[in-house]
């Protein structure tokens, strides 16, 4: 299949619920980076191979998940950013080497995952922590130069100055907040090295968007800019479906109050008739089943 179809290609619906049960990023796309993100997850499986190491097999979820997260950081940009990628590997422990152990390693190349790490991040959407957006932008950072160094476009292009005074101005002031205490949207991972700055912003501007675009303007406006993306309102689209079923909630709460008191009335007037003995005791046979049934149904339907 070439690439053209395969950008053309849907999700089945059961790659669909892996993401919706495993990715908070992916529940927040609006529904047209949805359709368009399921074309690039394609090209992304059809040309990234992958193994694993401590496990017995590469699972669908593992596929799944892992396209479609890194698939969002080239949703704006086209698969092409992605053009030296070959092969992701999924590991079962903690990566280690001299320095110790950490979650994830990426070159141009290849990228190399946690798996614990991988699905505790895409389930926190918001803790601005997400070990794939994390690598991939390493990978995208590398893939114009092979230098991580925090400035993903190359010599020529007209945005290198720009990138080079953002971050000049930037990163000294995220040196300072945390040396004095103080805390900063992007986290204090990125003073690890030159190239961890430019990770751990993109982790800020797709799990922290306000906070980020509030905080530090210039560096969500040459993120946008890069990523030719906006997350902002992906999260406001969010917090409104959650407080829309906080409404929805307390609306049923409510009604389920009202067939409460709706059966307790009933049964206080067949009580008060019963003691005025306008019904007799046969009524009771009739009146409790019906009764009870009222309240099963009241508890259980949904408004
Ligand atoms: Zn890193």
């Amino acid at each position: 299949m070439t690439r053209e179809e395969l950008l053309k290609q849907q999700l089945t619906d059961e790659q669909r619920k892996i993401l919706s049960d495993c990715s908070a990023l992916y529940n927040r796309l609006p529904s047209d980076l949805k359709t368009k993100l399921e074309g690039l997850m394609h090209v992304f499986l059809h040309e990234v191979a992958f193994e694993v190491k401590g496990f017995d097999k590469v699972t669908e979820v593992m596929r799944i998940c892992v396209a479609a997260e890194a698939c969002v950081l080239i949703l704006g940009r086209g698969y092409n950013s992605y053009w030296k990628l070959k092969r992701v590997k999924i590991w079962k422990e903690l990566l280690k080497d001299e320095r110790g152990e950490f979650a994830g390693w990426a070159g141009r190349r290849n990228v190399s995952l946690h798996w614990d790490s991988v699905l505790y991040g895409m389930k926190q959407g918001n803790d601005n922590c997400n070990l794939i957006l994390h690598e991939f932008a390493h990978v995208l950072d590398q893939a114009d130069d092979s230098q991580a160094q925090s400035i993903p476009v190359h010599e020529g292009s007209v945005d290198r100055a720009k990138w080079e005074e953002v971050i000049a101005r930037e990163y000294p002031k995220i040196k300072a907040a945390y040396k004095e205490g103080r805390a900063h949207t992007i986290d204090e991972y990125a003073l690890a090295s030159n190239a961890e700055f430019f990770s751990c912003a993109t982790e800020s501007f797709f799990e922290r968007p306000k906070k980020l675009k509030e905080y530090h303007p210039e560096i969500y406006d040459i993120l946008e800019g890069y990523y030719g993306l906006d997350p902002l309102p992906w999260s406001r689209a969010e917090e409104k479906r959650i407080e829309q079923k906080a409404l929805e909630r307390e609306k049923r709460r409510f009604i389920r109050l009202i067939w409460m008191g709706v059966s307790v009335t009933l049964m206080a007037v067949a009580m008060f008739l019963a003691a005025l003995e306008i019904v007799s005791d046969d009524f009771f046979i009739y009146f409790y089943p019906v009764w009870f049934l009222l309240i099963i149904w009241s508890q259980t339907k949904k408004s």
